[in-house]
């Protein structure tokens, strides 16, 4: 393949309109380039946050997608230790500047020239835009490819390539360590994945949720305890218990019943992105808490992180889904409705007649 290819997709067309069909161009190959032919793809809530311009900075068309496993087709000429055939996954981000400082510390998703996001974004030009996972096929430079364990299941591989690497980067970097109490606030997909790690890091781990439908996967996710959060009592009697809290919820809420269960010197980190909230700092004071953010993870990390997953046998759970049945699932992933994953199956974008 040497020319530019154009692709079937689906994409949003205006924030109050459901995803449709569409077709896309992906660009010639150049020497660093690999185009790979998407097998699976999840639907994050990232997905429908940007496809619904909830975060303000929408551009459309918009073809979502950015936890992306498939099968490398071809490459350009500078391409070593890739063959055609080997499996390959994309996240969050395609390109960076490679000179910042973030760049060379291998924290590329807080490159300070602005990383180029899969969909949503621009390519390094500044102009060009890019077009995510919901799509038969993608270009991406190899540096920002990465490989999928041998014997993992793609359906189940494809969450860890946001959900995985965005709940595993803060847990590694806060240094959550053997034995210590860890509580996960809300279990979809991202917090399903922190319930995994955390309990195979050795924490004990709790999960805050408002769903008590959810209480029994929850334990089989790891967790040794679970809270529901609509019971005042019960989140009274865990007052000051954990040294970690991760954040994943996708609305907006308040932040003081988590923050009143953290001990003193503890720390919640914000993982999900709704719209802000007040937060009373004396919740902060009193017990000398802290609260943190953290963004993705790098390329290295997500390598890292797969191998992890590789090893405790982690992946997600997923409902499997055809390309049709997206706009449901975005609808669906807001009333908690799904265990833990929506994943596309893109074989059937491929059957689809876009014409
Ligand atoms: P998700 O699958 O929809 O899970 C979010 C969970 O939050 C739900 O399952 C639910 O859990 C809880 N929740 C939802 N609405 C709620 C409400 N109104 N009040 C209280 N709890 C509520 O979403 P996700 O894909 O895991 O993404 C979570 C968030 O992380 C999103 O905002 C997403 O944009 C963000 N995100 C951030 C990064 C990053 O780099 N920081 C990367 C990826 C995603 P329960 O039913 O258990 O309560
Ligand atoms: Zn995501
Ligand atoms: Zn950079």
């Amino acid at each position: 393949m040497t020319v530019a290819t154009t692709v079937r997709a689906y994409a949003a067309q205006a924030a109050d309109t459901p995803l449709a069909p569409f077709t896309i161009e992906r660009r010639e190959l150049r020497p660093d380039d690999i185009a790979i032919d998407i097998t699976h793809c999840g639907v994050c809530h990232s997905d429908i946050h940007q496809a619904r311009n909830e975060w303000h900075d929408s551009l459309y068309p918009m073809v979502p997608g950015h936890e992306i496993v498939g099968i490398v087709a071809a490459f350009g000429d500078a391409v070593t230790g890739w063959q055609p055939g080997d499996r390959a996954g994309v996240g969050v981000f395609v390109d960076s500047c490679r000179s910042c400082d973030a760049c060379l510390a291998g924290l590329e998703q807080y490159c300070e020239r602005g990383m180029s996001p899969t969909y949503n974004g621009r390519e390094q030009d500044g102009v060009t835009p890019t077009y995510g996972g919901y799509s038969e096929r993608i270009v991406v430079d190899r540096r920002y490819v990465l490989r999928v364990p041998d014997g993992m299941d793609s359906a189940g591989a494809a969450p860890l390539f946001c959900a995985g690497i965005t709940t595993y980067s803060p847990i590694r970097h806060f240094g959550v360590s053997n034995g210590e109490r860890a509580a996960v606030v809300g279990l979809g997909g991202l917090g399903h994945l922190a319930v995994k790690f955390l309990a195979a890091m050795g924490a004990e781990v709790t999960v805050l949720s408002r769903s008590p439908g959810k209480i029994d996967t929850a334990r089989a996710l790891g967790a040794g305890d679970v809270v529901i959060t609509t019971d005042a009592a019960a989140l009274e009697a865990h007052r000051r218990r954990f040294d970690f809290i991760i954040d994943t919820i996708a609305a907006a809420h308040p932040y003081e019943p988590y923050l009143r269960m953290l001990r003193r010197d503890g720390i919640m980190v914000q993982v999900g992105l709704p719209d802000p909230a007040p937060l009373n700092p004396m919740l902060l004071v009193n017990w000398r808490r802290r609260i943190a953010g953290s963004q993705i993870g790098g390329i290295g990390e997500t390598q890292e992180m797969l191998e992890f997953c590789a090893a405790h046998g982690i992946t997600a759970d997923v409902e499997l889904i055809s390309i049709d049945a997206v706009n449901e699932a975005f609808e669906r992933t807001i009333r908690s409705d799904v265990r833990y994953r929506f994943v596309i199956d893109m074989a059937s974008l491929r059957r689809e007649d876009t014409a």
